[in-house]
């Protein structure tokens, strides 16, 4: 059962260091936890999802529920001749998802390696700029 805590500092979840707090904070450590969290705790809605928080400039306190996906897992899910599908947890750091692929022998993301985040805010922040 997801936890949510109350009155929870942000410091150590925002890279810039910004001392605010979050009225609620909730860790999801899977996919029915975050659905549990949508489904069944709108009471402490409004919510915001935060990843490693590098992109993010926090300017006051939130007052609602900070949702952090913690998911983990990397796992090979399929490959054809040209390509290996790879399904990553949002809670993944994105540069240890880089190495991993590295490591298993998979070309195509090296280059986007040493970018701070989550696998999971890749997506939203469209990594791959450089
Ligand atoms: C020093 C530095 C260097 C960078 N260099 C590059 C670079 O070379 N190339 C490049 O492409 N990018 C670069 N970036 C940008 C980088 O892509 C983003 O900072 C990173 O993707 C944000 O990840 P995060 O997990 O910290 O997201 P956060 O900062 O926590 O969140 C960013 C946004 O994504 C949303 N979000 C986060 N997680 C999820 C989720 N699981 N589901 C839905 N929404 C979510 C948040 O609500 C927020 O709107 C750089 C950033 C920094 C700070």
């Amino acid at each position: 059962m997801v936890v949510i805590k109350e009155n929870f500092q942000l410091k150590q979840y925002n890279t810039m260091g910004i001392n605010v707090y979050a009225r609620y904070f909730a860790q999801a450590q899977s996919l029915e936890e975050i659905k549990d969290i949508l489904e069944n705790h709108r009471d402490y809605f409004p919510f915001y999802i935060i990843g490693g928080g590098s992109n993010i400039l926090f300017t006051k306190d939130y007052n609602g529920l900070i949702l952090q996906p913690a998911i983990k897992g990397i796992k090979p899910v399929a490959e054809d001749h040209e390509y290996s599908f790879i399904e990553a947890g949002a809670g993944e750091n994105w540069d240890e998802f880089v190495k991993w692929t590295v490591d298993s022998g998979l070309g195509g993301i090296e280059n986007l390696s040493l970018i701070p985040g989550s696998v999971g805010s890749s997506p939203i922040q469209n990594i791959g700029a450089y």
